[in-house]
């Protein structure tokens, strides 16, 4: 059983630390949040885990960091400028603003009057001034998606690294979008984290490519905790394509307010490395840099054995962190009825997504031979570098256990008065709830191998 509510979720967000609205102090932005103590390890350990999974565990894929703010040029010629944009319409009666592919049988949500204006593009991208001189000709974009910056690197990537085809740039970061009516908690928010994989292949094998990593994609996503019975695959219909897309799949999730996207797997031909290219080439030109074979194909990449040059096509898994964080809290979050009739929240976090990934509890606070036991533990766990161990010193059992249960550690790590003794421990595990006793020198392993 799943989250029943998203009032669940952002109530556990709240009360526990994982996130918080962004400056509440003032009333807050609207679309934008904060990710607290517990958070911040949560979405941490999702990027950690698709990095690995997409960069590590492959020999094919680079990694990249690239600048957030990001040259015009750049979003003119990848089609941003014209084409970003949400149908919006105005509210005559009530003056309140809406996308107008979001609303149902085009009445306002608000007053529910159709007294609407027609709907119109309004673009999505955030424009700022660069340098001390504001006068609108030296302004730059707060990038809508990381995938341009890493077209833009193309070149340098395999210039430095002689990649051949096929191979991938993965990147990670900050992308941001004035989307009209943010809404649902991090599921649509104004500035969001994308994991984003772009990966150029021969055209001609982009199709074969494109079906590839809409699978692996599916099967990471069920790795990470969600259910395969919580996702649907849609061919995105041609008419709702994106501007650069050939074809779509996305990957929707039954999300506490309804089924939507959590990852698009576009095939975006040569449409943007192509676009760059023709455009780089004019620059070079106006710019009378001498045109030589380099210029010329400035995103394209040799075929070291034909010498053939090729400006590839790209097949684009883009996911959104925060919207990965969400269905993983809601795939996770389950309220248990107890034997004894009381009830508990626990959060069945796959352990290496977990804030927490062990508490190790001193049976009485600040008893000074069981605190230094524990921190003894503590630090021989920490070590190990598998995440955040916590010394958990408040001193009541039972609430600890309930608190690591709603927050997904997946043990606790009990030190009492009978472990002076016999160096014996009780770890107990969050979903069964079940507990043993172990000689100390066997919970490294013990718990080195509850990640297997
Ligand atoms: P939607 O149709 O829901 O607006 P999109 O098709 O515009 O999404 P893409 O451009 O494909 O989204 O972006 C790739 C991923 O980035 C999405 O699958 C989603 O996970 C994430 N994403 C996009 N917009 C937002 C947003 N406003 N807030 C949070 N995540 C977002």
């Amino acid at each position: 059983m799943t989250a029943s509510s998203m009032e669940d979720l952002v109530s556990l967000c709240k009360r526990r630390g994982f996130i918080y609205q962004t400056n509440e102090l003032y009333g807050g932005l609207q679309g934008l949040y904060d990710y607290g103590p517990l958070g911040v390890e949560l979405k941490n350990n999702l990027k950690d885990a698709w990095w690995s999974s997409m960069v590590y565990e492959r020999d094919d894929v680079e990694g990249l960091d690239s600048s957030i703010l990001t040259h015009p040029n750049v979003l003119k010629y990848s089609g941003h400028e014209e084409t970003f944009t949400d149908p919006l319409v105005d509210c005559k009666d009530c003056k309140s603003r809406w996308r107008s592919d979001h609303i149902e049988d085009q009445k306002c949500p608000s007053c529910e009057s159709s007294n609407l204006t027609e709907p119109r593009p309004f673009n999505l991208m955030f424009k700022t001034n660069v340098g001390p001189v504001d006068d609108g000709t030296s302004f730059a974009y707060l990038r809508p998606e990381t995938a341009q910056q890493i077209f833009t690197n193309f070149k340098n990537v395999i210039d430095s690294t002689s990649r051949v085809l096929p191979f991938g740039i993965a990147q990670i970061g900050k992308a941001f979008r004035n989307e009209i009516t943010p809404r649902n908690f991090i599921f649509r928010v104004r500035e969001f984290e994308q994991m984003e994989l772009e990966f150029f292949v021969e055209p001609g094998e982009d199709e074969h490519w494109h079906d590839k990593w809409v699978q692996k994609r599916v099967d990471w996503w069920v790795d990470q905790g969600v259910e395969k019975e919580s996702m649907e695959m849609i061919d995105v219909p041609k008419d709702d394509l994106s501007h650069y897309s050939k074809k779509t799949v996305d990957i929707m999730y039954k999300f506490p307010h309804g089924v939507e996207e959590l990852e698009g797997i576009a095939n975006r031909t040569d449409f943007d490395i192509g676009s760059h290219t023709r455009h780089q080439k004019e620059y070079d030109i106006k710019s009378n840099v001498k045109e030589n074979n380099d210029s010329v194909t400035k995103l394209a990449i040799q075929n070291k054995i034909t010498n053939k040059w090729t400006i590839p096509y790209v097949i684009e898994p883009s996911a959104g962190v925060d919207r990965g964080v969400l269905a993983i809290l809601n795939e996770a979050y389950r309220v248990e009825k107890l034997e004894n009739g009381k009830e508990r929240t626990v959060l069945t976090l796959k352990p290496h997504l977990s804030p927490i990934k062990a508490a190790v509890i001193p049976l009485k606070r600040n008893n000074e031979e069981l605190v230094s036991k524990a921190l003894e533990l503590k630090k021989s766990l920490q070590k190990l570098k598998l995440g955040r161990v916590l010394l958990d010193n408040s001193g009541n059992i039972g609430k600890s256990y309930r608190r690591h249960d709603e927050i997904g550690t997946p043990m606790c790590i009990t030190i009492d008065f009978q472990s002076l003794e016999d160096d014996t421990v009780t770890i107990r595990d969050r979903d069964t709830m079940e507990q043993e006793r172990l000689s100390i020198s066997e919970v490294s392993n013990y718990f080195q191998n509850s990640f297997l």
